[in-house]
């Protein structure tokens, strides 16, 4: 902390909120700029309903949802729709108002006719989602898990997920909703936030038993009933990558907004915190990500009557404390340094574990994506903490001291990392999914001045005429009133008003015209691969062109 300020600058700025808490201009900050606007409901429901647009199969591990205000009508068809397809589904829905956290007027219902009732949408945006009626449930409770995904990088993408994350409980038994008990919070909503009010909250001193485990613990117990928790971790770790994978091409818009390429200025890395459900037949579904999800590892107790202290939580201790460490670990400044000069650091200026290559070890559970192993961990203790600092005191003298680069004393012997390396382990797997990026490059190459975040019409139509987009069954005022259409309604519906111009998500829309368009048989994804191609060919021509002319 420095809060008289300070003359010279850090290797790493641990920011509270936003990228912007403070001006940074080398370094690392544990935030990226817009991450906050970008897992926001209403932004992570677009991204996701853009993925699932072009691999519905593959993004089916997200709700579906809908946009308050602007979507009530669609919303009402297409839940009427379904209904009379199918007479017998009895659907419950959930409404979020956008920004919202810890359950903030979160509310369930049974009809889309019941949203109207409440009349704050207008002033309020809000997601309404499709209710997952039958969750695992664990002591008859039902409990979402809160995984922690350090974003180490965003070019070239780098995710690191922790091996255990927490498992938050309801606090009253679970029932599928009926219109009797919608209302009932404590057994509906696993927020900590929430049913931390509730007389039934049993605070722990174990990390297996009480209102809040650890997801290891879950493991184990699913595990010994047989469930196949190797493929519960596979696809954890698959929906967190694509997760990712849709959320990036925001994420660069605004930083290259922030942090113009080719400036000298800081790089990023942030922890984000995923809350998943676990449907009754494991399949884990996305609730929503947190920019910044809570580090605290204690929790209030009330002593006596209006007495409050503060008291270590073991759960979120054992959980969240191996995270931070292992971040750092992970970013650490010395070990760049010290890659990039192949000169040794004395021992005192490293950080803690600095000889460990972050994300190689091939630690079981993860050992590659098909074949992924869950290390079913041995049954957890209350006193694994300790056991873990035990260790370190057990092998703090030792082995690895004649290493050029070991790490001496108590450091040497840290637990190995916790955050296991997922990306770009299993890129391969992935790329084909990483199309929206592509459009974004585009989108990005034409935003022309530095600093902004929206494309002008200046900048649409150059992208037009240098990919060569327009022809006689689309011409340029075809193409200038796309971009008004477009702009204007996302503009309307914006939270950003900031700023005028197209927006990335308007792009999008705009290029996936454009695909239809040109490439009317095939199905959207590939409409969307070969236009990118296209477009990337001929700006690379066009690239090639200019670089033989200024020979010239
Ligand atoms: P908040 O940011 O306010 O916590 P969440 O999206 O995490 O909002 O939702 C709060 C809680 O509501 C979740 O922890 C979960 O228990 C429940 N919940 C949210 N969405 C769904 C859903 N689609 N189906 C079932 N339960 C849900």
């Amino acid at each position: 902390q420095f809060p008289f300020g300070r003359r010279l600058p850090c290797d790493i700025y641990w920011h509270g909120v936003s990228f912007h808490d403070n001006n940074i201009f080398s370094g690392q900050v544990n935030k990226f700029p817009g991450m906050m606007e970008t897992v926001r409901k209403i932004t992570l429901s677009r991204a996701m309903r853009t993925m699932q647009d072009l691999f519905p199969l593959e993004y089916n591990f997200y709700p579906r949802s809908w946009i308050l205000p602007e979507e009530l009508p669609l919303f009402v068809a297409e839940v009427q729709m379904m209904k009379d397809n199918n007479p017998s589904w009895k659907p419950t829905f959930i409404v979020k108002p956008d920004g919202g956290c810890q359950g903030d007027g979160i509310y369930l219902i049974k009809d889309p006719s019941d949203i109207r009732l409440t009349g704050s949408i207008q002033s309020r945006p809000a997601v309404v989602q499709e209710y997952i009626c039958k969750p695992l449930l664990v002591d008859k409770l039902k409990f979402d898990i809160r995984l922690y995904v350090l974003l180490k990088s965003l070019e070239p993408l780098e995710i690191y997920i922790a091996k255990d994350g927490l498992s938050r409980f309801c606090t009253e038994p679970y029932q599928e909703p009926t219109l009797k008990n919608l209302h009932q919070v404590f057994m509906h909503l696993t927020n900590y936030s929430l049913n931390i009010h509730s007389g039934n909250f049993i605070h722990s001193a174990s990390v297996n038993t009480g209102s809040k485990r650890t997801f290891s613990s879950i493991l184990y117990r699913l595990s010994s009933r047989g469930a196949d928790v190797k493929k519960l971790w596979s696809d954890i770790i698959s929906l967190v990558i694509k997760t990712i994978i849709a959320l990036t091409p925001e994420l660069k818009v605004y930083y290259q907004s922030d942090i113009p390429a080719g400036k000298p200025g800081p790089t990023c890395f942030q922890i984000l915190g995923f809350d998943i459900l676990l449907m009754k037949n494991l399949k884990p579904m996305l609730l929503e990500v947190n920019a910044n999800p809570s580090m605290r590892i204690e929790h209030e107790q009330e002593l006596s009557p209006g007495v409050f202290e503060n008291v270590p939580s073991p759960v979120d201790e054992e959980v969240k404390v191996a995270v931070i460490r292992d971040t750092l670990r992970l970013v650490d400044p010395q070990k760049k340094k010290r890659r990039d000069s192949h000169v040794t650091v004395p021992p005192e200026q490293q950080w803690p574990g600095a000889h460990e290559q972050p994300g190689l070890q091939e630690v079981s559970p993860w050992q590659g994506l098909d074949e992924m192993s869950c290390e079913v961990p041995p049954k957890p203790t209350p006193c694994s903490i300790v056991c873990c600092r035990c260790q370190s005191s057990e092998q703090a003298p030792g082995a690895s001291q004649e290493l050029p680069d070991a790490p001496q004393g108590p450091e040497a012997a840290l637990p190995s990392l916790c955050l296991k390396q997922v990306f770009p382990k299993y890129a391969k797997q992935f790329s084909y999914l990483r199309l929206v990026d592509r459009v974004a490059a585009l989108f990005i190459r034409f935003l022309g001045v530095k600093g902004t975040t929206k494309l002008g019409p200046t900048g649409f139509r150059t992208f037009i005429r240098n990919c060569k987009l327009s022809n006689s069954n689309f011409s340029m005022a075809a193409v200038d009133i796309l971009y008004i259409d477009i702009t204007r309604r996302w503009n309307s519906m914006g939270i950003d008003h900031k700023e005028s111009g197209m927006c990335l998500q308007a792009f999008v829309e705009a290029f996936f015209c454009l695909a239809q368009k040109k490439y009317k048989s095939l199905p959207l994804h590939e409409q969307v691969a070969s236009l990118i191609e296209l477009c990337e060919c001929r700006l690379a021509a066009l690239h090639g062109k200019r670089l033989v002319w200024g020979c010239g």
